[in-house]
């Protein structure tokens, strides 16, 4: 692993659906971490209702985030958020159980393989360059997606808790990612707490990752202390970028087989 410290900050549900409110969060992250410094998770058809190349205003502006040198990743391909059912079932099932937002969790290898490749696609078609990787929406994969993001080679993938190669499995970065729950106010204060927290904690990490969503927005108190947390760790660790992971864990290994050392994957 590397260990040359670093923040990666990321913007996620990245779609024409948001694109009022990314509007307002690009900025918002740019601030703290610098133009091109973060990643944005772009879902191809949000809901089935945003093509990521429907909106074209929209779209140039994705590309030219990429230009920046944003890194964009693949998050999902519908990403059907369980936070538009309405009914006490289907709330029961989105606040506890994730079943509206684990579009990753129950597939089929043949189904995860046609959406990842048909998500990339349309994602790389917008921003004319590849993605960086991919990202399950709510950070939930099933065993048969975790097999398709390996064969289709995305270089880098990550869950709640760690970043890792696909292909080699390989763990690029531990460490617990902090993120903001806006759906219910006691999500949103338990947020709040481990925002507060893991910004001290997290400091002796070597890499730090903060993720944000588009209706963080919605709520004043998440802006201010998403402002405050990427203020305060920007300053300890430099934003950097997924690639680095992987280029450093690269030179790392390299560094071990010409001291003949072998490293378990
Ligand atoms: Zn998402």
């Amino acid at each position: 692993m590397s260990d040359v410290r670093s923040l990666l900050a990321s913007i996620h549900d990245v779609t024409p659906v948001h694109a009022r409110r990314l509007e307002r969060l690009v900025p918002l992250v740019q601030e703290h971490v610098g133009v091109g410094r973060f990643a944005l998770l772009a879902v191809p058809d949000f809901h089935g209702e945003g093509g990521i190349e429907s909106d074209r205003g929209f779209a140039a502006r994705l590309r030219g985030w990429s230009d920046d040198g944003c890194e964009v990743f693949l998050h999902g391909y519908l990403h059907r958020d369980s936070a538009r059912h309405t009914g006490a079932l289907s709330r029961l099932k989105a606040n506890h159980l994730t079943a509206g937002e684990g579009e990753f969790l129950g597939l089929d290898h043949a189904t995860a393989l046609r959406l990842l490749a048909d998500g990339r696609n349309r994602v790389e078609d917008v921003i004319g360059r590849p993605v960086a990787g991919f990202i399950a929406p709510a950070w939930l994969y099933g065993k048969a997606a975790l097999q398709a993001i390996a064969d289709l080679d995305f270089p880098v993938a990550e869950d709640h808790f760690r970043v890792w190669h696909p292909a080699s499995g390989r763990v690029l970065a531990r460490g617990p990612v902090i993120t903001y729950a806006s759906r219910t106010q006691m999500r949103m204060l338990s947020s709040l707490l481990w925002s507060r927290i893991a910004t001290l904690a997290l400091q002796p990490a070597t890499t730090v990752r903060l993720g944000v969503h588009p209706h963080d927005l919605d709520a004043p108190e998440l802006v201010r202390e998403i402002s405050r947390a990427l203020g305060v760790l920007s300053q300890s660790h430099p934003p950097g970028q997924y690639a680095n992971l992987l280029s450093h864990s690269a030179s790392a290994k390299c560094g071990m087989r010409n001291a003949a050392a072998s490293e378990p994957v």
